[in-house]
């Protein structure tokens, strides 16, 4: 049973190093990231006292380009989870055509818990002590769990004073107003919804008819649903880690999250039943959107979804026996390196205007990543229909012959 984050990567990648009959030599190298820094961060809290957080960076490869990935703060931050999130971001920077390696960050940390003056000298110390190995050539973080244009303004802001100068390039999701790029805010969510039109059309489903529930109520769930309800369809159901509301006549997106942002929580939105994020997953629907954390869909519920269609929003929500059962199912699973890639392409175009100082206009953001995503999708379906995997062995097939060609063509062997 893999429900350690890592784990259960190494379990996807064995599967499909079988199906490619993958050299053993690469296969043996892709198990694990190239560096994994762990960082010790003091900080001075707002009563007076120090207290020691225990952060990391994982790059995992780095063939294809420099490392990209995120930086997460929750309290269940864990080495394993990082380097398992950075074997995913390599693997969606290849199924995004990105010209990018893979890599994670995280802090053992609880923001929720922490006031904003702690989480800036907490942020700030930890991005100078991983500083050594960042930079727009090496590797470019960006926004995950719990943090946002706030935390990489912080970020961008201590790496360009240890440099003696700008350097907007070495992170992304920064705020428009300091480089950071039209359509990057709600580029996962509307990345989510392009791979959920794809996927739509090839299942006939009729978006316009279409009862969609959501699990999380972050930057991912709140922009997933949004572009959905553009689409025409109902969202029936949402959730935050406080809990889940439901209502089959549909909920008004905007008002969910305006209850969230004065209340703390969807839990409690009038005119909805209350409801377990358990409870939510299981929902009868037409399109599953999960997109909180890890191991939410498992062997213990996966026989219990009725959704038609599952698209990953959260990194690694589906463990790979749940992916098993849902396939024999026939439930259609667009996985987390495809359906939530959005966002790490967004992160992509901000670095290249970046590079550049040329910005673009919304329009052409928006309109590249449509037709990026639009190319990674049908290249996924084409191995999917070729191979006769699930969608996520598919994604997988795309992604690792990408990565290893390049680590063969620059003889890594
Ligand atoms: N954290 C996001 C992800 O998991 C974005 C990464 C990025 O933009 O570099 O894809």
């Amino acid at each position: 049973m893999a429900e350690n984050p890592y784990e259960m990567a190494l379990e996807q990648l064995n599967k499909s190093a079988r199906i490619l009959n993958l050299d053993p030599n690469l296969h043996e190298m892709l198990k694990y990231p190239k560096r994994v820094l762990s960082v010790f961060v003091p900080v001075r809290m707002d009563d007076g006292s120090v207290k020691v957080f225990k952060g990391f960076r994982s790059q995992h490869n780095d063939a294809l380009g420099p490392f990209k990935g995120g930086i997460r703060y929750h309290p269940n931050v864990s080495i394993e989870e990082v380097m398992a999130l950075s074997i995913w971001m390599t693997w969606k920077c290849s199924v995004a055509n990105l010209p990018y390696g893979g890599a994670k960050g995280g802090v053992i940390c609880n923001p929720k818990e922490m006031s904003i003056g702690e989480i800036e000298r907490l942020s700030r110390g930890y991005f100078a002590a991983i500083s050594g190995i960042i930079g727009p050539e090496r590797d470019i973080p960006a926004g995950d769990v719990n943090t946002s244009g706030r935390e990489m303004a912080w970020f961008m802001d201590e790496y360009s004073k240890l440099k003696g100068f700008n350097v907007p390039g070495t992170v992304t999701g920064k705020p428009v107003a300091i480089g950071g790029s039209e359509g990057r805010i709600e580029a996962t969510g509307k990345g989510v919804s392009i791979s959920g039109r794809e996927a739509a059309k090839k299942l006939g489903i009729e978006l316009r008819k279409a009862d969609i529930v959501v699990q999380g109520a972050g930057n991912v769930g709140y922009w997933s649903a949004k572009c959905m309800s553009e689409y025409g369809c109902k969202i029936t159901a949402m959730s935050d880690s406080k809990g889940g509301i439901y209502n089959p006549n549909g909920l008004n997106i905007d008002h969910v999250v305006q209850f969230k942002e004065k209340t703390g929580s969807v839990a409690g939105f009038p005119d909805t039943k209350q409801i377990t994020n358990e409870e939510l997953l299981e929902l009868k629907c037409d399109v599953l959107i999960p997109s909180a954390l890890e191991n939410q869909i498992t062997a213990k519920n996966a026989h219990r979804i009725k959704a038609r269609l599952v698209l990953e929003g959260a990194n690694g929500p589906t463990t790979p026996e749940a992916d098993e059962i849902l396939h024999h199912s026939g439930i259609m699973v667009v996985p987390d390196i495809l359906a939530n890639a959005g966002g790490v392409s967004v992160s992509y175009f901000e670095w290249v205007q970046n590079l550049q100082n040329y910005y673009w206009t919304k329009e052409e953001v928006n309109d590249k990543l449509d037709r990026l995503l639009v190319k990674a999708f049908n290249n996924v379906y084409d191995t999917y229909l070729k191979y006769k995997v699930d969608m996520r062995m598919a994604a997988y097939i795309c992604a690792i012959n990408r990565v290893t060609e390049a680590m063969k063509l620059r003889g890594w062997r």
